[in-house]
């Protein structure tokens, strides 16, 4: 796998010539901007037997080939997150990789690489076991650890390895990357990604549904509730709320300081909202709406707390 363009850069400076290799890394950064696949190239450039001239792996090697299902000399360690709720990293994990380190390597001189994505998901007791590991590496032992929140770590943790920050694209960087992907019509909803393509990529059969619950916000105070489908609010709630709270922030940001952030594509709309909002009642609903975010992925009746921010909404304008 190569690099994202937004990451050759840092590809260098991580890698260049008089680069001193660390026992232990933890790269840090947001998710859909490519964060695991960064901290897999620099897993994959540890393993393989023929590095190319930008110092990857080269994919075509015993040991790139190997790397493809299974090898030797590598533990990935990926713990799926679902639904917001993420799965726990045991201690049970930990051990396996310990007895990993212990058994000599396939071959003379191979590193021994381990790669933990979603570290932040270590149990405390994997985490302190994970320490020990980390105090006393073995000879030629290579730690990787990725992570989209680092302040949910052991501090130990944190100080032992060296941080790599996995880098951003910039919004050109993010609209060429969709268009060379074949979706440039997914362009004007990076905003509501924070810039990251992959995120848009991934929530793209969303893009029709957004859309739709939109061009109700845009009625202002003649949304009518009979409109609300139920189809909305039985998916990803948390994102529909949070969908409302960015399209809020427009109008409020409108109303201050007469720009946009999320929605430029809906500044006309969003203009005239802001000149018929009454600005306490904007406030306080954006209260409301953070609130409801906070428990938007409990069992909580969706309709009924819906229908009452939409209320809300509409009696915002005049
Ligand atoms: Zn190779």
């Amino acid at each position: 796998m190569s690099l994202y363009p937004w990451q050759e850069k840092a590809w260098g400076r991580l890698n260049h010539d008089n680069a001193k290799l660390h026992h232990a890394y933890l790269f840090i950064g947001a998710l859909g901007s490519g964060l695991e696949e960064f901290a897999n190239t620099l897993a994959m450039s540890l393993i393989c037997s023929n590095l190319t001239s930008t110092k990857q792996s080269c994919g075509i090697c015993q040991d790139c080939q190997w790397a493809l299902t299974e090898h030797p000399n590598l533990k990935i360690i990926n713990n799926s997150v679902e639904e917001g709720a993420s799965k726990n990293i045991s201690i049970e994990s930990i051990r396996n990789l310990k007895r990993f380190l212990e058994l000599s390597s396939h071959k003379i001189g191979g590193n021994k690489v381990i790669l933990i994505n979603n570290a932040e998901s270590l149990t405390l007791n994997a985490a302190n076991s994970l320490l020990k590991m980390l105090e006393e590496p073995p000879e030629n032992s290579y730690l990787i650890l990725t992570t989209d929140n680092i302040s949910s770590l052991l501090p130990t943790i944190v100080s032992r390895c060296a941080i790599v920050s996995s880098p951003k694209p910039t919004h050109e960087e993010a609209k060429s990357f969709l268009k060379m992907e074949g979706h440039e019509n997914l362009s004007s909803q990076l905003p509501l990604f924070n810039n990251l393509p992959m995120d848009v990529i991934i929530h793209q059969e969303n893009s029709d549904l957004f859309k739709t619950i939109i061009s109700e916000f845009e009625k202002g105070k003649d949304l009518e509730l009979m409109s609300i489908q139920p189809k909305w609010l039985s998916g990803d709630f948390p994102m529909i709320i949070g969908l409302f709270q960015k399209w809020l922030y427009d109008i409020f940001l409108f109303k201050m300081t007469s720009n946009f952030h999320f929605f430029e594509s809906k500044k006309d709309n969003i203009k005239k909202l802001s000149d018929a909002a009454d600005i306490s009642k904007l406030l306080k609903l954006v209260k409301s709406a953070n609130k409801i975010k906070l428990i938007s992925n409990k069992p909580i009746n969706k309709d009924i707390t819906f229908d009452t921010l939409m209320v809300e909404y509409r009696n915002v304008f005049k």
